[in-house]
């Protein structure tokens, strides 16, 4: 899987399907969110689609 430079999410294609930003294989830590609106942590990164996200994409 890659990561999304922009917002972080993680995805098998070559573009983000959320925000078309470039992807990175160079991804550390897997973060699932599964509720975007109760969840503290999607806030923190201000994310509200649930998916699978990196924590740290360079
Ligand atoms: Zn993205």
């Amino acid at each position: 899987m890659k990561a999304c430079l922009r917002c972080k999410y993680l995805t098998n294609m070559d573009k983000c399907p959320l925000c078309n930003s470039e992807v990175s294989e160079n991804w550390r830590g897997l973060l699932i969110i599964l509720d975007p609106i109760n969840s503290e942590v999607a806030r923190k990164i201000k994310v509200d689609i649930k998916g699978k996200y990196a924590l740290n994409v360079k």
